[in-house]
């Protein structure tokens, strides 16, 4: 078996950042009161909720600096020799807004010192050429990862969920970024009904194919005032099993390239937000179960996918 750090049986986040910026980082949640431009009329993709992007469930600090201060020193207080940490804009799609307003608000994220990269979470269909190049210009030699969400391949799963782009948009978005040598990381959603394993293959092959560093594999949940809520309430939608989405996360698991960072592998929502699964609402018993799934098969990251190595002129294609 191919050996991974921690005696796991895939790539963990954490070892692969001491990796890259040599010493433990954490990451540190910036918000800087983005909004989404896919939701029209307080609806977006069907299982998002509305509310949680709105300035009461958000950072009522706006200047990012402070917020970023605040951050570093709650890290501190448990963790007294934390020197590095990521500048995370992660609340809404923080590349959409005035390009001077993302200037001046990713600027102030890197000036910390203690800060070593800048992470961007957005949307495919919200990126430009123009928005690489600021962003480039701002980062100089630290390191940036941006996050694309993708959720599913299948087109008709992507029309049903109301995503708003097509899979050539993801395509072309995580190609064009990679140009720039930033780190992609993109977002896959496993829970839709009808999926099997066959689809998770097809999935990790199409991101092992791509030049993506990093995934965050989330389970279909319900939350409040979402369509999916309305859907599920009325009988319309039946979720999956845990047991069901164990299996197929260690199928997309198997068929990765092993050298991609898999930074999270369930997803929840708070409390007052989450409808359903209950079963979702514990990462370690989840990150367990997929453990101990990956140890019955005798199986691990990349067991069936050989190794993936990106042609330089595939990244300058777009
Ligand atoms: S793109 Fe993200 S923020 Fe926008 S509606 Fe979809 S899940 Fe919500």
């Amino acid at each position: 078996m191919y050996k991974f750090p921690e005696n796991k049986r895939y790539r963990i986040l954490r070892p692969w950042l001491e990796e890259k910026f040599g010493g433990r980082t954490w990451k540190v949640g910036l918000d800087a009161g983005l909004s989404c431009p896919h939701i029209k009329d307080n609806v977006g993709c069907v299982f998002c909720d509305p509310p949680s992007y709105t300035p009461a469930a958000r950072n009522e600090e706006r200047l990012i600096y402070k917020q970023l201060i605040a951050g570093i020193s709650g890290v501190k207080k448990a963790h007294r020799f934390a020197d590095r940490f990521i500048a995370y804009f992660q609340s809404g799609t923080n590349t959409f807004g005035n390009i001077n307003y993302l200037r001046e608000v990713f600027s102030q994220s890197l000036n910390h010192p203690d800060v070593v990269c800048l992470s961007i979470g957005t949307r495919p269909d919200c990126i430009s050429n123009k928005m690489l190049d600021m962003i480039s210009e701002v980062a100089g030699d630290k390191h940036v990862i941006i996050e694309y969400g993708l959720q599913s391949i299948n087109e008709e799963r992507a029309k049903w969920m109301n995503r708003g782009h097509d899979l050539e948009c993801f395509n072309k978005a995580v190609l064009k970024t990679a140009a720039y040598g930033f780190d992609v990381v993109t977002h896959v959603m496993v829970g839709f009904q009808d999926e099997s394993k066959k689809d998770m293959i097809e999935l990790a092959k199409f991101c092992g194919d791509l030049p993506i560093n990093g995934i965050k594999i989330h389970n279909l949940h319900v939350t409040i005032n979402t369509p999916l809520a309305e859907w599920y309430f009325n009988g319309e939608y039946k979720l999956i099993s845990q047991e069901e989405y164990i299996g197929l996360v260690c199928d997309i698991i198997e068929h990765l390239p092993k050298e991609m960072a898999i930074h999270r592998v369930s997803a929840s929502s708070p409390r007052p937000y989450l409808v359903a699964p209950e079963w979702c609402r514990s990462s370690p018993a989840n990150s367990q179960l997929i453990d101990n799934e990956l140890l019955r098969r005798d199986t691990w990251q990349g067991k069936h996918k050989n190794n993936n190595i990106f042609e330089e002129s595939r990244l300058n294609k777009c």
